[in-house]
């Protein structure tokens, strides 16, 4: 099979190492004759593998000791509600940064619930979000603040917390960013991200969170409680096993290769690449403010809509696949996660210099 790179924003690429391994125990899972796909979520193969995972996201993001560490469904995308649920129950208010389209997805959930009242805050709409809003001092009672971190279909992110979110109750949707970059967990109360873009496959969500919200969270339907669900420690119902596993492999494989801070490096190698390439091509363009560029969603455009369409069905011929860009957007869209080599975007850059030759007098 051709050598293929794979650009999709999610469900994204995984390390090949890692795809290799999953295919080799595929039918015996630790010479128990069994699958991963089949054992039991109660046996001990299935309990050893999540508690050596969390470890390892420990190790991988210095987790510290108070705060939990939840392995759980619905995606990043029940965390707009779950988030909502357990955490607004002081004044009810809860104030979001809007960067785009993630954020105001989790705004709509948030209104949906009763007694919940969403503020924004703060919002990159003027500049159409190819910037960050600035934030404003907080002066009003919320029960906290909601931040997109990365914003995946915009291309930007917040490179560290706001600085007028210091002193703020916190929750952060990390989904496209998470263990791409160095954040540090105890600025925030409560992380979330859904596994399918720099974690894993999809059907798992991680969520880390601070262990002293638990205690004032009203009564709530098992599976979308926090506190029941570290309780049982993620296992209330059947979790995603195989989801689970393979997370563990990629978490392993991120400390083999060095980390986080090794991740970020070299995320800020990849990512320069093309940014580079951009700023020297008089063909593409990239929309999003310079400061605010996220090192993991890149969106670019040629400024015609039918050269943008070449350009897609051009790279997919030669292996480069799901450039193209989100519908929001249009455009196209390099989404560089941990998995993506670095020759990978080489052989994108190699591709837009000579998709650009091809195209002299195309001015942007
Ligand atoms: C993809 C994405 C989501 C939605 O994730 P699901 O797991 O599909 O619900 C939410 N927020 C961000 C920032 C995303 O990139």
């Amino acid at each position: 099979m051709p050598q293929v790179y794979n650009f999709a924003a999610g469900p994204a690429v995984l390390p090949a190492e890692v795809v290799k391994q999953v295919q080799q125990e595929l039918t015996s899972y630790q010479k128990s004759g069994m699958s991963i796909l089949e054992i039991s979520h109660r046996s001990s193969l299935f309990t050893n593998l999540q508690t050596a995972a969390e470890n390892d996201l420990r190790q991988l993001m210095q987790i510290p000791v108070d705060y939990d560490v939840l392995f759980l469904q619905g995606g990043a995308t029940l965390q707009f509600t779950m988030t909502a649920l357990n955490l607004a129950h002081k004044t009810g208010k809860i104030a979001f940064v809007d960067t785009g389209h993630w954020s105001q997805r989790a705004i709509q959930e948030a209104s949906l619930l009763p007694d919940i009242k969403p503020t924004v805050i703060a919002s990159g709409k003027e500049s159409k979000f190819t910037a960050l809003p600035d934030i404003p001092e907080i002066s009003e009672n919320f029960d906290y603040v909601h931040l997109t971190i990365n914003n995946t279909i915009e291309g930007t992110m917040y490179h560290q917390l706001p600085v007028n979110l210091k002193h703020q109750s916190v929750v952060a949707d990390m989904s496209s960013i998470i263990l791409g970059y160095n954040y540090q967990v105890k600025d925030f109360d409560l992380i979330y991200a859904g596994a399918q873009k720099n974690i894993g496959p999809a059907g798992l969500t991680v969520v880390i969170l601070k262990h002293e919200l638990l205690k004032n969270i009203p009564d709530l339907p098992a599976m979308l409680s926090y506190p029941k669900q570290v309780k049982k420690n993620s296992t209330l119902n059947t979790p995603p096993v195989f989801a689970i596993y393979t997370a563990g492999l990629v978490f392993k494989w991120l400390l083999s290769q060095g980390g986080v801070a090794a991740m970020q490096q070299q995320n800020e190698i990849k990512a320069q690449l093309l940014y580079d390439e951009i700023a020297n091509s008089k063909l593409y363009h990239s929309p999003v403010t310079v400061a605010d560029r996220s090192l993991t969603n890149i969106p670019f455009v040629t400024g015609s809509k039918e050269l943008d369409t070449e350009f897609v069905v051009r790279a997919t011929e030669k292996g480069l696949l799901n450039l193209k860009g989100h519908r929001l957007v249009g455009g196209m869209r390099a989404s560089l996660y941990n998995a993506m080599p670095l020759a990978g975007v080489k052989q994108l850059v190699e591709f837009m210099q000579q998709f650009e030759m091809n195209h002299e007098g195309v001015a942007k």
